[in-house]
């Protein structure tokens, strides 16, 4: 009985990971088609600076879109597009179509934003993200000072001196470079001081609630007052209250980005929406 049951066991074992493995080939494979039949759309996320109220920033979130209207979140193919390698295409398309997108919202609404483009690990360990960097700055007409990359706080921690000789060419180009999800990494003053960083953006985790949660209300404290004595901006990210953003601002933090304000959208929501805003 034990036997036959071990014995079935492992059967439905070899099934799950037979399922697992083709599901898994099916998305590989329609997300190689997805690159080639431009299935990729770049929303953006305003930034909010809430002392003079004016709009400083957008961020660019990717979307896939799925033959028949469904909307993949990045969190569910940017992991597969990463092991793939395809990464460095969705990578360079993103950044290519900000810079693009960038001067759009400009001619239309007269606003000079700031955009900027996350970065993921696989990306910044591939030379060429440098060079298509520098092959999009020649040609898109873009301007360097106006782009930003967001880049993880755990990503910095691996691999330190090539990182910190990636960021120091990009950085000399003229981008600015973020922190994303500060806090949530084991990064050291003594690491961070080693990087051409200028914002950390605190992780939507340690906002979430900060209302109630007396720890986490230290925790982005801190981390404000670092960013000050570091000489860096902060901007706190996943801010989906009034309450939150009004104790964020007694905390010294008035860089703003979340629902509170706005949802990321594509550029045809964005720009009469950045056009109304008061
Ligand atoms: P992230 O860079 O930390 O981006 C912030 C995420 O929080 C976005 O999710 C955004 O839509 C969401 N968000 C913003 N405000 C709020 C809020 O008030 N409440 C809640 N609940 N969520 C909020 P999204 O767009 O799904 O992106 C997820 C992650 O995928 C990003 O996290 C980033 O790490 C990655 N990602 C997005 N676009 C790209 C890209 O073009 N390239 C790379 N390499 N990664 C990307
Ligand atoms: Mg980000
Ligand atoms: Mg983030
Ligand atoms: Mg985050």
């Amino acid at each position: 009985q034990a036997k036959a049951e071990g014995r079935n066991d492992y059967h439905m074992f070899r099934q799950e990971m037979h399922d697992r493995v083709e599901r898994r080939l099916k998305i590989e494979t329609a997300l190689r088609q997805a690159v080639t039949r431009d299935e990729f759309v770049v929303f953006y996320q305003p930034k909010v600076d809430i002392k003079s109220g004016r709009i400083y920033g957008l961020e660019a979130l990717i979307r896939w879109m799925r033959p028949g209207n469904e909307i993949v979140s990045p969190a569910e193919f940017i992991p597969l597009a990463e092991e793939t390698g395809l990464i460095i295409d969705i990578g360079r398309y993103v950044i290519e179509t900000a810079c693009i997108n960038r001067k759009t919202i400009n001619d239309e609404t007269g606003q000079d934003l700031i955009i900027s483009i996350n970065v993921s690990g696989r990306q910044l360990k591939e030379p060429e993200l440098l060079k298509d960097i520098k092959d999009i700055v020649a040609t898109s007409g873009c301007i360097p000072e106006k782009m930003e990359l967001e880049i993880t706080e755990s990503m910095l921690m691996e691999d330190v001196e090539a990182t910190v000789a990636t960021l120091d060419e990009i950085a000399a180009l003229g981008f600015a470079l973020s922190i994303d999800d500060f806090g949530t990494g084991y990064s050291s003053l003594a690491y961070l001081k080693k990087f051409p960083i200028n914002t950390l953006k605190i992780d939507r985790s340690f906002i979430m609630d900060i209302t109630d949660d007396k720890e986490d209300a230290r925790i982005v404290q801190t981390i404000i007052d670092m960013s000050k004595n570091l000489g860096l901006e902060v901007v706190a990210e996943g801010v989906e209250t009034i309450e939150q953003s009004q104790m964020l601002k007694k905390a010294g933090c008035t860089k703003i980005q979340g629902y509170l304000y706005a949802k990321p959208m594509p550029l045809d929501e964005l720009i009469p929406f950045l056009k109304n805003w008061k």
